[in-house]
């Protein structure tokens, strides 16, 4: 049964046009040395969006050549840090001036709601830009009392040009999240976007050029993984690299680093995060934050709530509204006033959510909503909600990255301590309780990089994020993603009096 069927119509044209479809290297729109492009696709239809240059190897080598032109003598390492947050300001200020635009062409690109993107997500990341501009000129070292006639002195410096590979499920959070640290502190940066979504990046680090930013600081090349992504993790010239996506690519390009130069990584990987709903949880507001912890951004999100956990005794009451809420999620076209739910990614995302759904199925959980593709063109999918859901399923277990919400039954709380830590990830936890000791005991005992209490999914830009175990390496966002793209020098001179 589902009930929310916004009619089928044609899809509504987007109102923004396509300017940028080029590599971005040194400042200029190239072509791909290879004169190869490949298509985008609108989720909506499957329809090509536009061509894109495809960037490969050698675009790399072009791309990571000109960052590091700009960082051995370009001015931007060497600029006086209030001049290079004047220009992430100036960036800020026109992200501002075109955020609908900018939020248009997010959301044809990916799919999400186009009010997610026009009031939250373009509005984050002029936010993250204008956070980190800020602290462009507070990174400073120390100096420490060592023993011995000695002045040592900590210097905080620049890492040198920065590698960084995003996924499409928020192309331009994750913009921020690389590009705004690693820019503050004085980098060069190559990024690789995604090849479901190259075409907001580009748009940005235009606009990012036109606030004064040197050529070869930014640069920006669409392509694929195998190819592209691959030459930047093993590039012998890249000095920094940051991931995101999933646990299986973070694993190849670890090895691609570790094979070439050795260069730090940092990642940022894929979740199967317990949201715990206790027997004094204000149950109403439990449940609307259960649905939005798994079903926003059509529950393509990396700390998604997607295990979650119901005590015995609020079991039924949380499962019959959490089937009713499900049941009513607009879905639709994402360009649509009051649409919560767009299509998916694409066909491969598509394809293998209503795999999952089958598992599911046929391992024996109850299907309480949902279940199937929704209309007939696209990749949208029905709000889907599974009861009886045991640990040991596939879909308790995999990050499925779609619509489906699982819902599992716990008894105390030492159990569903055991249970929510019974994963390879480790990335987020939410709790949901009025009593302040449960609250304080789960927080302490979930082994998770953020615990969200009574809410979920915050992300201010100077709270850190990144996982335990198989969800990631390091955190981001907040001062820690700093320390990511600065080397740290010690420095010693002699003393001739220890006095002075
Ligand atoms: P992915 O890990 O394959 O892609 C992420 C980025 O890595 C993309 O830019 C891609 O081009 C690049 N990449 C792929 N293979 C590479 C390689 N060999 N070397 C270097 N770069 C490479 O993720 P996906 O295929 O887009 O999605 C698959 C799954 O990943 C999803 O179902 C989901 O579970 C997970 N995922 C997690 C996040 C997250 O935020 N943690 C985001 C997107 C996807």
């Amino acid at each position: 049964k589902f009930s929310t069927a916004v009619a089928f119509e044609e899809p509504i044209t987007p109102p923004v046009q396509i300017d940028y479809t080029q590599l971005l290297i040194n400042g200029q729109f190239v072509d791909a040395a290879s004169g190869k492009t490949f298509t985008t696709l609108d989720p909506r239809t499957g329809d090509v969006i536009a061509h894109v240059a495809e960037g490969e190897a050698e675009d790399v080598n072009r791309a990571v050549s000109a960052a590091r032109k700009a960082f051995d003598e370009g001015p931007w390492p060497r600029m006086t840090p209030y001049e290079r947050s004047r220009i992430m300001l100036r960036f800020a200020d026109l992200l501002e001036k075109h955020n609908d635009e900018i939020a248009a062409l997010e959301t044809w690109d990916n799919g999400k709601p186009y009010e997610q993107a026009a009031n939250t997500e373009v509005p984050m990341l002029t936010r993250l830009i204008r956070y980190y501009a800020g602290w462009a000129d507070k990174i400073h070292g120390l100096t420490v009392p060592a023993d011995g006639l000695h002045h040592v002195q900590i210097l905080h410096e620049p890492i040198g040009v920065a590698g960084q590979i995003i996924p499409w499920n928020f192309p331009l959070l994750m913009y921020a999240w690389k590009v705004g640290p690693a820019l503050a502190c004085g980098n060069t940066v190559v990024l690789k976007t995604a090849e479901q979504t190259p075409l907001s990046a580009l748009y940005v680090s235009k606009l990012f050029h036109e606030a004064g930013l040197p050529p070869g600081v930014l640069n920006v090349v669409s392509g694929f993984g195998p190819t592209a992504g691959a030459a930047l993790a093993s590039h012998m010239d890249v000095d920094k690299l940051a991931f995101t996506g999933s646990t299986d690519t973070g694993k190849i390009v670890l090895g691609l680093a570790a094979k070439s130069n050795l260069k730090p990584v940092t990642l940022e990987l894929g979740g199967k995060s317990p949201f715990i709903v206790c027997e004094d949880a204000d149950i109403d507001k439990a449940v609307e934050l259960a649905h939005f912890a798994l079903f926003f951004n059509q529950g393509q999100c990396c700390c998604a709530g997607s295990r979650t956990f119901v005590h015995e005794r609020v079991y039924d009451e949380f499962l019959e509204k959490a089937k009713a809420r499900a049941l009513n999620r607009v879905v639709g076209d994402p360009f649509k006033k009051g649409v919560e739910q767009g299509p998916q990614i694409d066909s491969e995302q598509f394809e293998k959510i209503l795999k999952y759904i089958r598992f599911g199925v046929e391992s024996g959980a109850t299907l309480e909503s949902g279940g199937e593709r929704f209309g007939s063109k696209g990749y949208y999918i029905q709000p889907t909600v599974f009861s009886n859901v045991q640990d040991d399923m596939l879909i308790a277990k995999d990050e499925i990255f779609g619509p489906v919400q699982t819902i599992l039954k716990f008894k105390d709380l030492d159990e569903v301590v055991q249970r929510a830590n019974n994963t390879r990830y480790g990335l987020a936890a939410g709790v949901f309780t009025q009593n302040i000791d449960t609250a304080n005991t789960l927080m302490r005992a979930l082994r998770a990089g953020s615990v969200w209490i009574n809410c979920f999914d915050i992300f201010d830009a100077a709270i850190p994020f990144g996982g335990y175990k198989m969800s990631g390496q390091g955190r981001e966002k907040g001062i820690y993603s700093l320390n990511n793209y600065l080397q740290v020098k010690a420095v010693v001179t002699p003393l001739k009096n220890p006095a002075w």
